[in-house]
């Protein structure tokens, strides 16, 4: 009987320790997943819930053009030129945020890497800043089948007047065409057809499978299911990052 319960005890200890361990320790997290997934209003929420700056890459690099800085006068001459603004600029601008004083305790990063290039890079720069700190770093990997989120995307529309978001396979106005709050048309974006969404998925499996290889080897990868309702899929991203 005394037996057991020292070990009850050390057990606790342990976990105690581990548990003090953990918070200490800086938390880097990447998400990897299809268009339309429901990773962004994940992410949002996930960096509210842990007070980590969530960094989205395209705002950045707008905001860098923005403040004319020297790496943001740089991008911009790529960008007017209709080209791809170089991994080796986009990996700077990235190192001095995620070497800013909000960050030492962890960060969420969006959009990047989205190449295996990019997640070289990525490791390069996370091991430049952190030297000998003790890091957790995960890639939350949104597990989901991209024939699911081909139909939710083709069957999407929006208001003309009031911006209200409908889907005809799971969320239908009422009277068809027409919004339920304010009677506007609905209408269907551009981009939302089946040939545009089918393709995003084309490219988005070539670029994201060596990366989910990647993060494999590395032990690093965390696969969540990402069918369901967005309670659903949150609740399984807390079990992950536990
Ligand atoms: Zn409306």
């Amino acid at each position: 009987m005394n037996k057991v319960k020292n070990i009850d005890v050390v057990n606790m200890v342990n976990n105690y320790i581990n548990e003090e361990k953990r918070q200490d320790m800086k938390t880097e997290l990447i998400f990897l997943g299809p268009p339309a997934c429901g990773k962004g209003t994940q992410t949002t929420k996930l960096a509210e819930y842990l007070h980590f700056p969530h960094i989205d890459t395209g705002s950045l690099l707008r905001a860098e053009i923005a403040a004319e800085t020297p790496a943001g006068i740089e991008a911009k001459k790529f960008i007017d030129k209709g080209n791809l603004v170089p991994v080796e600029l986009v990996s700077r601008i990235i190192k001095n945020r995620l070497s800013q004083e909000d960050c030492k305790d962890g960060y969420i990063l969006d959009g990047f890497p989205r190449s295996l290039e990019q997640a070289e890079q990525l490791t390069k720069i996370n091991n430049e800043i952190n030297g000998s700190t003790q890091v957790r770093f995960m890639a939350i990997y949104f597990d989901i089948d991209t024939s699911i989120l081909e139909e939710r995307i083709v069957n999407r529309r929006s208001c003309s007047k009031c911006g209200e978001i409908y889907n005809l396979a799971f969320k239908a106005p009422k009277t068809q065409g027409l919004c339920d709050k304010c009677g506007g048309e609905l209408i269907q974006r551009k981009d939302d057809t089946r040939e545009i969404a089918h393709s995003r998925f084309e490219t988005y499996d070539r670029e994201t499978a060596p990366l989910v290889d990647y993060y494999t080897k590395m032990g690093v990868l965390k696969s969540i299911d990402a069918n369901g309702t967005i309670d659903e899929v949150w609740e399984r991203l807390l079990e992950v990052i536990k």
